[in-house]
């Protein structure tokens, strides 16, 4: 790490008996801490005057890259906007002081509001009733797969324990099923990245009686539309089972079609994604499942609690300030997006799958392979463009994957600037090679050792000094 860049740790900051407050005065008397819980001496805090702290965090802020700093075209991430209001809203005392234990009859509001989110995804997904308990995709997911184990179980129709999954599905597709106790049965996908229709009509033929359900996730994680999805929807109800939509990304389709329309019978979104709350480094999430009329009743019980309430009101506060109108603009404005960017550069990167995308696509690397420039060199020059990276080497299906997806509410200009760069970058790898290869040179810390930095994560500032001795 250059240290010198990156200023001093507070701690090193810190000397003995300096402050940056004052506490106010004592209006509650003295109350006596038991001896066995009071510190044998004090705690190991840096102090620090007030300039000082307030210095130290914004210059460290000012190093991380945030959707507020720049351009952010990570693909499967979906939303990389999160409007002031959403912000002002969750903070007004009146929701941010709600506890949930507090009685029912004062918080007929809060409740209110969440039958009105219902009303609200109902109407943009043609299904009939949500839960909003999950805390995240995976929770909704295992919720959506419980519901329908417990609806099969009630009609006493107790071999179906399995699950059709696509090849190209979300991690979490497979795991939720694994833990709901089904078996999981992979469903091939064609070279254009859809659903292999032959390989599952061989399934449903084969195992039809034991299939629970079959879960698609549309657009595909290739951001692709699984244009057969009726006849998909046909097969596995013919056969008894159920259709689950993996939601998570829901915004390309949000004015262009509903999953209720397809076919689908149970769905997860997630509200952080596709509804613009604030999410990465692991949460906070939410992540509703709505049903068909009827299937509410087998609805399992996952939580006590209404879930992660800041959450549905940041998403809630989206959809009214877009509007009934407004709100039909989303899923074109992705898909128009993301096909702006991948046209504009499909001359100079490898675009293996050539059709129209929805929110998203994949390059594989650049189209000059000559060069020996990869996908992670491209990655870390945009940095010192001032980009973040999209996401990449996933999906696994190509060996240099650059997964691209700008949210539908980037200006033209702003894609423009990305565009400009992403070809910069292909010239210079062409014109100085080098230059890409041991990129980033602008950032406070140049290229570093991802294996290293899983394998040996240094996390205190103790195991920093001992590893620097
Ligand atoms: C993100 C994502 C999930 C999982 O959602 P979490 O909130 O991270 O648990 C599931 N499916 C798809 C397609 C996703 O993109």
């Amino acid at each position: 790490m250059n240290r010198s860049l990156y200023g001093n740790l507070i701690f090193e900051l810190s000397k003995p008996g300096r402050k940056g407050y004052s506490l106010p005065r004592n209006n509650f008397g003295d109350y006596q801490i038991p001896d066995e819980l009071r510190r044998k001496e004090d705690a190991a805090l840096s102090e620090c005057d007030e300039l000082t702290v307030v210095r130290h965090y914004t210059n460290l802020s000012n190093n991380n890259f945030g959707v507020d700093t720049g351009f952010y075209p990570l693909g499967s991430c979906t939303m990389k906007y999160n409007p002031k209001i959403n912000e002002e809203i969750a903070a007004l005392p009146a929701f941010q002081d709600l506890h949930p234990l507090q009685p029912e009859k004062t918080v007929l509001g809060a409740k209110a509001l969440i039958i009105m989110l219902d009303k609200a995804l109902c109407a943009l997904t043609g299904l009939a009733h949500f839960t909003f308990k999950p805390y995240a995709g995976a929770h909704g997911e295992l919720t959506g797969l419980m519901t329908i184990d417990n609806y099969h179980r009630s009609r006493g129709d107790l071999q179906r324990k399995k699950v059709i999954v696509p090849d190209s599905a979300h991690g979490t597709n497979p795991a939720s099923a694994a833990v709901c106790g089904l078996e999981i049965v992979e469903v091939k996908s064609l070279a254009d990245g859809t659903v292999d229709f032959d390989d599952l009509q061989r399934i449903v033929a084969e195992q039809g009686q034991e299939i629970a359900a079959m879960m698609m996730t549309n657009p595909n994680t290739l951001g692709l539309f699984e244009v057969r999805i009726p006849e998909i929807a046909k097969l596995i109800h013919d056969c008894g089972g159920l259709m689950y939509y993996d939601g998570a990304n829901l915004n390309p389709m949000l004015g262009a079609c509903r999953p209720g329309d397809m076919g689908f019978d149970v769905m997860h979104i997630n509200l952080h994604k596709t509804f613009s709350t604030p999410h990465g480094g692991g949460g906070p999430g939410s992540g509703p499942v709505g049903v068909r009329e009827g299937l509410q009743e087998h609805f399992p019980f996952v939580s006590p609690y209404q879930g992660n309430y800041a959450v549905m009101l940041r998403a809630y506060t989206y959809i009214l300030s877009l509007g009934r109108d407004q709100i039909k603009h989303v899923g074109p404005l992705a898909t128009l997006n993301a096909n702006y960017i991948k046209e504009s550069l499909k001359d100079v990167y490898e675009l293996p799958i050539d059709t129209t995308c929805c929110h998203e696509f994949v390059f594989d690397g650049l189209k000059d392979k000559s060069t020996g420039v990869t996908t992670m060199d491209v990655a870390k020059r945009l940095l010192d463009y001032g980009y973040h990276a999209p996401t990449i080497y996933f999906p696994l299906l190509f060996h240099e994957s650059l997964m691209i997806e700008p949210p539908e509410n980037e200006s033209k200009e702003t894609l423009d600037g990305f565009i400009a760069v992403m070809r910069k970058i292909a010239e210079e790898a062409k014109t100085d090679p080098e230059l890409v290869k041991s990129a980033p040179h602008d950032t406070p810390i140049g290229r570093v050792d991802d294996v290293l930095a899983a394998k040996h994560p240094v996390t205190t500032y103790k195991q920093m000094l001992n590893d620097n001795n």
